[in-house]
Parts: structure tokens; sequence; C-alpha cells
């Protein structure tokens, strides 16, 4: 597909500025629980407001939300608040529902974005609709399919787009409810210049405890906003209990954030940041030529090793090796973690190039 060329969110018609805050209820409960929550907001830096009105649930019998009524509560936020709202959307219904009761901005959740028919629904119900549509990450890590959803919305005509971050299911049990994968979400932003990406911390972590943390991951990592679930009473909230935060912690946490200074924003920092780069670059065509280097010798000794009818592997040496290569490495701030894992990855591709020459010979 040719380049998207996609509007900025400063210039969505909703003042909105970066970093973009996002906030509200993972559900609308009723216009009570919409009124507690916009009114504890109140005074916190709020762009936009969020609440689930259709809540797909991974199995049925979880609250499934409220349904098209609780779109009329919305109201209530924007009267209070002063600002934009939105919804998730899925299907053709919702977005002809969520576009007669005025919502401001939609958006695609994980469980649509897997799914090209279901994301194809909603961008059919869009056509000739100027409306902004912000897309979460699939379930799985699937680049692609994210890539995809956000294609299909530009060329149904919506050029006000954004991406979410929020985390990628994992079959392991870690401190993450969702894994975040930081490197997915950078690399859509380099595929698509000019996307702003929001991070979601609170359904990557899925507990209230490392929100903060992965908050000003998001910052540090150059993401665009973050979307927040606020409850005015989080541990009796229907959906998502244990992730929301209270509109005062909110509110504490993100004064305590710390904004970095976005590239574009900034001349002097930009031209740093390229010499900085440029630097990089140079040390990354140093180390590949030294590995290149090292490889040439793993030959040589493969060469010896087969003239000598030696092992490949050879056990007291790769010990020796590792050990003294990870205490180089510690004692130049590089962590025994990260020491092992390059010594691994080094040795594995230099059993295979060994092996490889026997395999010639045989
Ligand atoms: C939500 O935002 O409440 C939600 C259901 O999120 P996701 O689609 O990311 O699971
Ligand atoms: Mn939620």
């Amino acid at each position: 597909m040719a380049e998207m060329e996609i509007t900025s969110i400063e210039n969505w018609g909703f003042n909105f500025q970066r970093p973009l805050m996002i906030a509200g209820p993972c559900s609308a409960e009723s216009p009570e629980q919409i009124e507690a929550i916009a009114k504890g907001l109140r005074g916190s830096q709020i762009d936009l407001f969020r609440a689930g009105i259709w809540k797909p649930r991974t199995r049925p019998g979880n609250f499934e939300g409220i349904g098209g009524d609780a779109l009329e509560w919305l109201k209530i936020a924007k009267e209070i608040l002063g600002v934009p709202t939105t919804v998730e959307v899925a299907n053709a219904k919702h977005v002809e529902n969520a576009l007669k009761a005025e919502i401001d901005v939609l958006w695609i959740g994980a469980r649509t974005t897997v799914n090209p028919f279901s994301v194809q629904e909603v961008c059919d119900a869009l056509k000739g609709v100027d409306i902004p549509v912000m897309v979460k990450n699939p379930i799985n890590p699937d680049l692609q399919l994210w890539l995809g959803a956000i294609e299909r919305l530009y060329q149904s005509g919506i050029s006000r787009i954004a991406a979410v971050h929020r985390g990628f299911s994992n079959r392991y049990v870690t401190e993450f409810r969702n894994a975040p994968e930081w490197s997915l979400p950078l690399k859509l932003k380099e595929m698509i210049p000019g996307l702003a990406i929001i991070c979601d911390p609170s359904h990557i972590c899925g507990s209230r405890d490392t929100i903060e943390e992965v908050s000003q991951k998001a910052l540090n990592f150059g993401l665009d906003g973050l979307m927040l679930e606020v409850h005015h009473d989080p541990d009796n909230a229907w959906s998502d209990s244990k992730q929301q935060i209270t509109p005062l912690t909110y509110n504490d946490m993100i004064k305590r954030l710390i904004i970095r200074d976005s590239i574009d924003s900034s001349p002097e920092l930009k031209s740093d940041l390229v010499k900085l780069r440029e630097k990089v670059d140079q040390m990354d065509k140093a180390m590949i030529d030294v590995l290149a280097e090292r490889f040439g010798y793993i030959k040589a000794i493969g060469e010896y090793k087969r003239k000598n009818n030696l092992a490949v592997f050879q056990g007291d040496r790769w010990h020796d090796v590792t050990s003294s290569r990870v205490n180089m490495g510690k004692e130049k701030d590089l962590s025994e973690e990260f020491m092992y894992k390059i010594m691994e990855a080094i040795h594995d591709e230099s059993i295979k190039q060994q092996e490889s020459m026997l395999e010639k010979e045989s």
C-alpha cells in the first residue's frame, strides 16, 4: 500500500497535545458512576474520556457491558470535563449507535483487530463518515494484523487514526497481564511516520501496582500518550477491577511522570540525537566487522577439528569462554544476563558453522 498520510492528533480538531491523556472506566456502569469519575477527574490533565459500552469478554458470564443505553451517559462526562468522549466499537451496529449518540472518537479493541472480517465491517460502516479512530493492537503479537487494520481504515477514508498499545497475550504467567513487547509499537511507529501511538498500561499491567512504571516507560520510549482505566471505586468495578485506579491516584501519578520531549519539537535535540545515532551506527558496523573476523577464526578452528577428528562441542572450553566474557562484561557495566545471552548466541552460531563444515565432508 502507498504511504498513508495520517492526520496528527494535534490536528484532530480537539485541542489535543502530546502526551495525549485518555482516562475513564473500563465499563460504563451507571450515570452516577460516570458522574463520580468525571467529577473526580476535574482539574486533572485529561484530553479524552473513555468508557466501554459493549465489553468483549473472553468467556461468557462476565459483565458484557450495558449496551447502547449507556452511550447517553457519556454526555455527563463531556459536560463536567469539557472533553470529547470515546467508546469501543466492534461491529456496524455499534458504529451506528455511537455516531447517533455523538461520540467523538471510536476505538477498535484488541479482540476485534485480530479479525479482518470484523475490522472491515467497522470500516464499511464508517464509509463517508469523518471520525477519528484508534486501533488497539491485536491480542497476538502480529504487527501485520495491526498494520492491516489501520490500512483498512485509511482505505475507507479515515485519516485521523491513532494506535493503542495494550500489550500482547502470553501463555506464560508473568508480572504482566499482557506482555508489552515494546519493539512492536516502536516498529509500527517506524512503518507509519506521523502515527501517534498511545500506551494502555492498564491492560498491559492487569494490576494497579505496576501502572506508573509502565506509563513512564511508554513516555521514555517516545510513545504519544496514555490511556488509563480510572474508576471512583475500583475494587467494586464491574470489569477489570484489579487494574483500575482512582481519579486521585491518576492525578498524583501523572504529576510525577516525566514527559520526554518529542524529537520533532526541538531542533537542537534533533541534531544532537542525529550525532549520537551516527556514533551508534559506526559502533554497530565495527561490531559486525569484529564478529565477522571472529567467525573467520571459528572456521579455522572448525577446519582443525575436522582434520583431527575432534567433536565440534568442547564443553570445558565453552565454560571457560563464557565465564571469562561474562566477568569482562560485568566490569564494563554490562549485565550478566545480557552477556550470557550474547555469548550463547555467538556460541550457537559457531557450533552451527562448524557442524556444517563436518556435514559437507560426510
Ligand atoms: C478496554 O479497553 O476496556 C478493553 C476491552 O481493552 P482491550 O481491547 O485492549 O482488551
Ligand atoms: Mn478494561
